[in-house]
């Protein structure tokens, strides 16, 4: 290969890669918005009857998650000031956590690579030194 089909292909291969993770950032913005129509103008009914922490019956004070687990209070360890989430929930909300920064690192390591490429006289050393330092990564192809 060429080194100007080689710069064409990874240019294409940058191109798709941030299409792609614009369209995943916009679907589960959208996703996430449904979600909060649905809770705002839906009501949530708590059925159930048992403590999501230790299993026994459900007795007041009694807290609900909008996750429709339900605990004893007593049962929850409440961390004063800050907002207090699902312990269920809480390893899944950490991923979608940590999946968003991913989101957002690379989405930053793309702009500072757009950048350093628009800059460049050399656009094909550049390419190669952001995939040689591992700064952009090869995406998989499905
Ligand atoms: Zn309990
Ligand atoms: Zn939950």
């Amino acid at each position: 290969m060429t080194p100007f089909n080689r710069f064409m292909l990874l240019s294409h291969i940058i191109f798709l890669q941030n299409r792609r993770l614009i369209e995943s950032y916009r679907t589960e913005t959208e996703a996430k918005r449904k979600e909060l129509d649905d809770l705002s103008n839906k009501p949530v009914v708590f059925q159930t009857r048992r403590c999501a922490a230790c299993g026994r019956s459900l007795d007041l004070p009694t807290v609900h998650f909008l996750c429709k687990h339900s605990f004893h209070q007593s049962c929850l360890n409440e961390t004063d000031g800050q907002e207090a989430e699902c312990p269920k929930c809480t390893a899944s909300n950490n991923n979608i956590r940590a999946f968003r920064k991913a989101q957002e690192d690379s989405a930053d390591r793309h702009d500072m690579f757009q950048d350093a490429l628009q800059r460049s006289r050399d656009k094909f050393g550049t390419i190669s030194e952001f995939f040689g330092r591992g700064i952009m990564t090869t995406p998989n192809v499905d």
